[in-house]
């Protein structure tokens, strides 16, 4: 059976060493301050944003919380976006994605300024992680790269199979997994909706990565023993509950935890590292602007 890594365990670990990283700049008058910014009226997004709110709030982070109608003209998304650009208060700005057809997805990440731009998603972030000198690395990917370590599976030297090539999670991981740093010296592979044959690249594999959205696409016919397992999907799959819906991963977690060497759970894995990194990067975002030099959780 495979060794199931807690990304619950994990992630208030870390939140727990940035409590103290936030009383240090506490003690110079800083308090980080993260701006959540919803533009929709999806329960999902809904839910997520008040996630992050409360995760601030747990370890000192001023939250600041702004509803935008999903009607509404761009322009009060991109002036809200300026505003807080210009807030000293305000370290970290996120606006919750998707937002509504009508408001260019492109121009709401350029619109933050980078320093603020704790998703990573900025243009210039994105550059600085692929040339190897990352100043936000984005959060789920950043919390992968964290369970992996937790979980004694050092990628250097490794065979990764990522599979997905969104510029939120497939892309920013292999990037940050082939990088000749800490936590990367990965061979990677990046698989999607357009490869082949996967099974043929996941059986070669010593980690593989799922990020499709796509439930159950990775079962037990797909890795070997030794294989590490990191489930990023979360679905929602109906079910004959009051909801009518569960949540699933991406792996069929049963069939997958009686072969692979260590996998994590769906809920309750790459979830709440997301968030835990979120707030890594709100706390060094208000380091960087108050230039307070602070320690932040190594790997
Ligand atoms: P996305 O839809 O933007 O991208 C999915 C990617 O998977 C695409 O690149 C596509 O090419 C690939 N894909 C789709 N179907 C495939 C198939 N059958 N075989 C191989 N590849 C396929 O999704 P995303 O935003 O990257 O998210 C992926 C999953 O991760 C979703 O389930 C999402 O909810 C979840 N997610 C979880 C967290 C978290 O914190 N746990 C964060 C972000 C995303």
């Amino acid at each position: 059976m495979a060794h199931v890594i807690d990304g619950n365990e994990v992630g208030v670990r870390i939140q727990n060493e940035l409590s103290a990283s936030v009383e240090r700049l506490s003690d110079s008058g800083v308090t980080p301050g993260l701006a959540t910014v919803l533009m929709s009226d999806d329960g999902a997004s809904e839910t997520y944003v008040s996630m992050k709110q409360r995760a601030c709030e747990q370890i000192g982070i001023e939250g600041y919380h702004y509803e935008i109608g999903p009607d509404e003209p761009a322009d009060e998304l991109f002036d809200r976006i300026g505003e807080l650009n210009e807030d000293p208060s305000v370290h970290g700005i996120l606006v919750q994605m998707p937002v509504p057809d009508h408001v260019d997805e492109q121009r709401v990440l350029r619109r933050i300024d980078p320093l603020k731009d704790v998703d990573g998603f900025h243009p210039e972030n994105v550059g600085r992680l692929v040339a190897g000198d990352p100043r936000y690395k984005p959060c789920t990917p950043h919390g992968v790269q964290r369970l992996l370590a937790a979980a004694d599976a050092d990628p250097a030297g490794k065979d990764v199979v990522v599979v997905g090539r969104s510029n939120i999670v497939g892309k920013p991981l292999a990037n940050l997994l082939v990088q000749k740093a800490d936590g990367g010296n990965a061979t990677v592979t990046v698989c999607h909706s357009r490869t082949d044959d996967i099974a043929a690249k996941t059986l070669e594999a010593d980690i593989v990565v799922a990020a499709a959205g796509v439930p159950e696409l990775i079962d037990a016919e797909m890795i070997t023993d030794g294989t590490t397992v990191i489930d990023v999907g979360v679905n929602r799959v109906d079910a004959d509950n009051e909801k009518g819906y569960e949540l699933a991963g991406d792996v069929d977690f049963e069939d997958v935890e009686e072969k692979a060497e260590a996998i994590t759970p769906v809920p309750g894995g790459v979830g709440p590292m997301t968030i835990a990194m979120l707030l890594y990067n709100t706390v060094k975002a208000a380091s960087l602007q108050e230039g307070v030099a602070i320690e932040l959780p190594g790997q």
